[in-house]
């Protein structure tokens, strides 16, 4: 389906959708010094959570509706937009009720689409920019599902956030990012923003600069950053969040890619790389089906052999000498594996074709 849009902020400007504020609102005190060190910073919205969903008991879970009265204060006395984020249809009520201008929706609502369409039912008919984060898990289509069921209620201003995949083991990452998926969230839907939260991808500060940059060098219409205005002593998430001032160096830092950048030298440079590149794919496309062709061959002669498919030594022999040979290709051991994986998948889809 394709999403009828409205833009979230002025379209002429030509700098991404800013959103920054601390994790969780925790006084008036720290919400109301959080956005007064950001004041200058050129945000959209200023953020807070008021109800914090946290993965375990225990932790703290937000201060309630109270909460939302600091962020009225933000607006009255900053000027600031606020955005927080809602998992139930008392949390909209509520928001709508204390003129928040925008909500976001939390990756552990995603997952859940009774959840969502809760929130949907309860927004019906309002207009309000909505801000729709990936689900913990990395499913595009549960995501993509979140957008959807916003546009049927009527939103028009949609934007996702890509906050990273929760993922087993230990990691760089508090949360992978998966670029791939919300590239893919792109090209299905060129028109939706995507706004990337480095803050709860790094789940720490010092990598924070690097995912911004490697956003803004997708292209992407926006970041998300946690800031606080005394970090190590924050309620949730201290290790991930900055100070204003910090965040100023950061996006003082980044470096915004022009899409729309004209320089015909090199743009004909680059049309006769992607010609190259269509050209060896096209190869590619090629040589694996001739592989494919002689795997057919390969099923004929098990099967009147009545062999079994799967030949686990030879498998490990091909992927074995395979990597050898990628490395000094320069091709990582981790690409070489699950490009092999693949084509051997579909070497014994057509074995099996053939033998049954
Ligand atoms: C948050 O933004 O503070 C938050 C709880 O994020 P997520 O839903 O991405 O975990
Ligand atoms: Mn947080």
């Amino acid at each position: 389906m394709t999403l009828e849009l409205k833009p979230i902020v002025n379209t002429t400007r030509k700098r991404p959708i800013l959103i920054a504020g601390p994790c969780s609102a925790e006084s008036e005190a720290q919400v109301l010094e959080t956005a007064k060190g950001l004041i200058d910073h050129q945000i959209d919205f200023f953020r807070a959570g008021i109800w914090k969903p946290r993965t375990r008991p225990n932790s703290f879970e937000g201060v309630g509706t109270i909460g939302l009265k600091w962020l009225k204060q933000v607006k009255k006395e900053f000027g600031l937009k606020v955005i927080t984020e809602v998992a139930n249809q008392q949390h909209v009520y509520q928001a709508l009720k204390y003129g928040i201008d925008a909500l976001w929706i939390g990756a552990r609502t995603t997952v859940n689409p009774f959840s969502v369409q809760e929130i949907a039912d309860a927004i019906e008919g309002v207009d309000i920019p909505v801000f729709i984060k990936n689900p913990i898990n990395p499913d595009l289509n549960l995501w993509i599902g979140a957008i959807e069921r916003m546009h049927k209620a009527g939103i028009h201003q949609i934007a996702a956030i890509h906050r990273g995949f929760s993922s087993y083991g230990n990691s760089n990452y508090r949360n992978a990012p998966m670029w791939q998926i919300p590239i893919e969230l792109k090209r299905q839907f060129p028109d939706l923003p995507i706004i990337c939260d480095n803050s709860h991808i790094c789940g720490r500060r010092d990598t924070l600069q690097r995912v911004a940059q490697k956003a803004m060098d997708l292209n992407f219409e926006g970041l998300m950053t946690e800031t606080h205005p005394d970090p190590d002593q924050a309620w949730s998430d201290a290790k991930q969040q900055i100070k204003p001032s910090t965040y100023k160096d950061m996006m003082k830092r980044i470096i915004y890619r022009n899409p729309n950048a004209i320089d015909t030298v090199s743009l004909q440079d680059l049309d006769d790389l992607r010609l190259e590149i269509d050209h060896l794919d096209n190869e590619l496309l090629d040589l694996l089906g001739k592989r494919m062709m002689i795997a057919d061959d390969i099923g004929q002669y098990k099967k009147c052999n009545n062999m079994a498919i799967l030949q686990p030594s030879r498998w490990e022999e091909i992927l074995k000498l395979a990597i050898q040979k990628g490395a000094k290709k320069g091709l990582s051991e981790q690409f070489i594996a699950s490009f092999l994986k693949a084509v051997h998948q579909e070497s014994i889809n057509h074995q099996e074709k053939v033998m049954n």
